[in-house]
């Protein structure tokens, strides 16, 4: 009985001094784990730090306001055109005030309209590959060229009565170009196709030829440098009457009944004479684009340029 109570008595003494130990580390740890939060606190005192993400945001947010206030003030300078048409860009705002500052007598619409059209940098600068591919209100100009292995879907074979042999078009061109002539035909009117559908590398070999005649700075007044030919694009022709030189075309009662007829057929004449600023080409009276009746209608009643249509509803309606 005694031994049992000793050994009661020694595993008694054991666990107050376990407990004891357990209870000296902890207050140790507790104390140490204070005095350092301590030491932290009084040096952040002294410096007190604001997370960076913070900063970031407020300066962010500063410079916001800032870009907000000096925009504000630039779409004034606009008379807030933004407000009034859907084509305008606040990426190009900067562009805008440069090209106003310029073009003083110009109107704020006027303003966006040709700055969307490229008009304030000089041609075959800023340039990029254009878009919509294979649809009728592909734009190539000179500052939207296509790709140089660029073929259009569906090129056709224009009929011979209307064409001289071969000139390709694509199809829905085609058809529209092979009624539009068919009719003038009608009246005694010979309207013919002397060259449609261009390749990249007829392109190449042309404008290089041009520019050796002429100089670099003349050929491209009245030839498109290589992917930057609209007759790359198979939506386009120059016509003339069978007889006199295409460059004469203007002169020819062909020329007048396209000028009253071509629209309905989808047809525009490209490069009029009131529009070089925007076409980027010299005036002539035998290159015709097809852009599909509706396109070509408004652009005829409106007296337009493609460029115009292009940056007020497809361009400007992105
Ligand atoms: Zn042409």
């Amino acid at each position: 009985m005694a031994v049992k109570r000793k050994l009661k008595i020694k595993k008694k003494n054991f666990a107050i001094f376990l407990i004891c130990n357990f209870v000296v580390i902890f207050l140790i740890v507790f104390t140490i784990h204070f005095v350092i939060k301590g030491i932290n606190s009084f040096t952040s005192n002294k410096k007190k730090k604001v997370p960076t993400v913070v900063v970031e945001k407020k300066k962010k947010d500063q410079t916001k306001d800032l870009n907000k206030d000096k925009n504000s003030e630039k779409l004034k300078l606009l008379g807030n055109i933004n407000q009034k048409v859907d084509f305008f860009k606040m990426d190009y705002l900067d562009r805008y005030i440069e090209y106003k500052n310029n073009n003083k007598d110009l109107d704020n619409e006027q303003i966006i309209l040709n700055v969307n059209m490229g008009i304030d940098q000089p041609y075959y600068t800023n340039t990029k590959e254009t878009e919509y591919l294979n649809t009728t209100y592909l734009l190539v100009n000179k500052y939207h060229s296509l790709p140089s292995d660029y073929v259009p879907n569906n090129l056709q074979t224009i009929n011979s009565k209307y064409s001289i042999g071969g000139m390709k078009l694509v199809d829905e061109a085609r058809k529209a170009f092979e009624n539009m002539a068919e009719d003038a035909l009608k009246e005694k009117l010979h309207i013919i196709a002397m060259s449609s559908y261009r390749s990249y590398e007829y392109q190449v070999n042309l404008y290089n030829k041009y520019e050796k005649q002429d100089g670099k700075d003349a050929a491209d007044t009245y030839s498109a440098r290589a992917g930057f030919s609209e007759h790359q694009s198979g939506l386009c022709l120059d016509v003339y009457d069978g007889e006199i030189p295409y460059t004469s075309f203007e002169k020819t009662n062909e020329f007048n009944w396209m000028q009253k007829n071509a629209y309905k057929y989808g047809f525009i004449l490209r490069f009029p004479k009131d529009k070089t600023n925007e076409t980027g080409y010299k005036y002539e009276s035998w290159h015709y684009r097809y852009v599909g009746e509706e396109i070509a209608k408004y652009i005829h009643d409106n007296n337009i340029s493609f460029e115009e249509y292009y940056a007020r509803f497809i361009e400007g309606k992105k």
